[in-house]
C-alpha cells in the first residue's frame, strides 16, 4: 500500500486561483452598477418643475406631480450591470497587468 499523498499547497493553489479571478466582479466579469444600485434606473428630480412637483398652481404633468421622474440610468444603459473595468470584462485579472 502506497503511502496517500496529500496535497502539500493547497495555499498556493488558493493563491493562484485569486490571482487568475478578478476580485472586483468575482469573475463574472459584470459587476452591479453602482450608480443605480442594480436598478437599471434612477431617480432624478423632474426638470420641468425643479422636483416641485407642482408648476404654480397646477400638477407637473411632466412627472405627474411626484417631483422625480424615474429614468434609464445611463451608466449601464438600463441593464444595472455593468462591465467590470478592473478586468475589462473578462473576469480574469492576471498579476501582470492593472
Ligand atoms: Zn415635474
Ligand atoms: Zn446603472
Ligand atoms: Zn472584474
Amino acid at each position: 500500500m502506497p503511502p496517500i499523498v496529500w496535497d502539500l499547497h493547497p495555499r498556493k493553489k488558493g493563491a493562484e486561483s485569486e490571482v487568475g479571478t478578478c476580485q472586483e466582479c468575482q469573475g463574472q466579469g459584470r459587476i452591479e452598477c453602482k450608480e443605480c444600485d442594480g436598478k437599471g434606473t434612477v431617480e432624478k428630480d423632474c426638470d420641468e418643475c425643479d422636483g416641485q412637483g407642482n408648476l404654480e398652481k397646477a400638477k407637473c404633468q411632466e412627472c405627474d406631480g411626484e417631483g422625480s421622474i424615474e429614468s434609464e440610468c445611463e451608466v449601464c444603459e438600463g441593464y444595472g450591470m455593468k462591465e467590470c473595468e478592473a478586468c475589462s470584462g473578462t473576469g480574469k485579472r492576471t498579476p501582470f497587468l492593472n
